[in-house]
């Protein structure tokens, strides 16, 4: 990924894609002082850029850190570096992270890097492939109790049981994984937010020990205005059996189905699709 053309925005300028390095002393490496955003831009214009820049400011907060810029700041800075690199359609990735000043646990004087690169992500799918569903393994690792991890921050740190758990999914023949919560509760996936359908209702897990994506909350908002009831609410794993639509949601996935989680088997359709196409319309400004 580092030997590309192109620029990534570092600390406030454009430097050439291969420049853009770090000392191996970071303390963002060793100790996870670290957060990111993944977003999307569509025609140019990245989706929901604010709400993005503002989550990023929390999540390093969260991580007793402090960025450096501004919400409008930042915006500027995704959009300088989209432009920059000549795209349209791209996705987005800013990060931040304590540099190699102090190392060891404490760390409050490091300096504070901030950079944003852009590459190309194409949508997964076409909707009709799309909606035969992806298939889901159940991860063996929980999101963890909010009381034992800033769970809410969009941390490094929080990502290395979900790398460990696409992994396994991946190598068992699966697109991605169902993390549990603590309490053994439907959570997410290790990179997106989960939805179910029954009985025209649509049920998500309340999120409050995991990311309450961005995403997440748009799609909650079309299918309101849909007219259609969402309920925000604890689910157990036996639920899903009676569960009909699955799909799952995020930058990255944007609104994807789901046909199996694990036993649990799920049929794509009326509402899954109404969503997808509801999506796609949101993103384009
Ligand atoms: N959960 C996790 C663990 C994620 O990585 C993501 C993607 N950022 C999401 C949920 C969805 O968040 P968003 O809709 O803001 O992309």
């Amino acid at each position: 990924f580092d030997q590309r053309d192109g620029f990534i925005w570092y600390n406030g300028a454009l430097v050439p894609w291969r420049e853009a390095k770090l000392h191996v002393l970071s303390h963002g490496l060793h100790y996870a002082s670290a957060v990111f955003e993944g977003e999307r831009a569509y025609d140019g214009v990245i989706f929901k850029s604010r709400e993005h820049s503002e989550r990023f400011r929390r999540s390093a907060q969260i991580l007793d850190f402090e960025i450096p810029y501004s919400v409008e700041e930042l915006d500027a800075a995704k959009g300088a570096t989209v432009k920059a690199n000549g795209m349209t359609n791209c996705y987005v990735r800013p990060v931040a992270w304590r540099g190699s000043e102090m190392m060891a646990v404490a760390a409050q004087n490091s300096t504070i890097n901030v950079a944003i690169a852009v590459w190309d992500w194409p949508s997964m799918f076409d909707v009709e492939t799309k909606m035969k569903g992806i298939k889901l393994d159940i991860a063996e690792y929980r999101r963890p109790d909010p009381a034992t991890a800033p769970s809410l921050a969009k941390a490094a740190g929080l990502y290395m049981i979900c790398t460990i758990s696409k992994h396994r999914a991946e190598r068992r023949g699966y697109a991605d994984a169902l993390m549990f919560d603590w309490q053994g509760r439907v959570a997410e996936c290790t990179g997106a937010n989960i939805f179910f359908v029954k009985d025209g209702e649509i049920h998500t897990p309340i999120a409050d020990c995991f990311l309450d994506g961005i995403t997440r909350r748009t799609v909650i908002g079309l299918a309101k205005k849909r007219g259609l009831n969402v309920i925000e609410r604890r689910i157990m794993p036996d639920e899903l059996t009676g569960m009909e639509e699955c799909f799952i949601c995020g930058t990255g996935a944007e609104v994807t189905p789901v046909s199996e989680a694990g036993p649990y088997k799920f049929t794509p359709g009326a509402i899954s699709r109404q969503l997808i196409d509801d999506y796609s319309k949101e993103v384009q400004p």
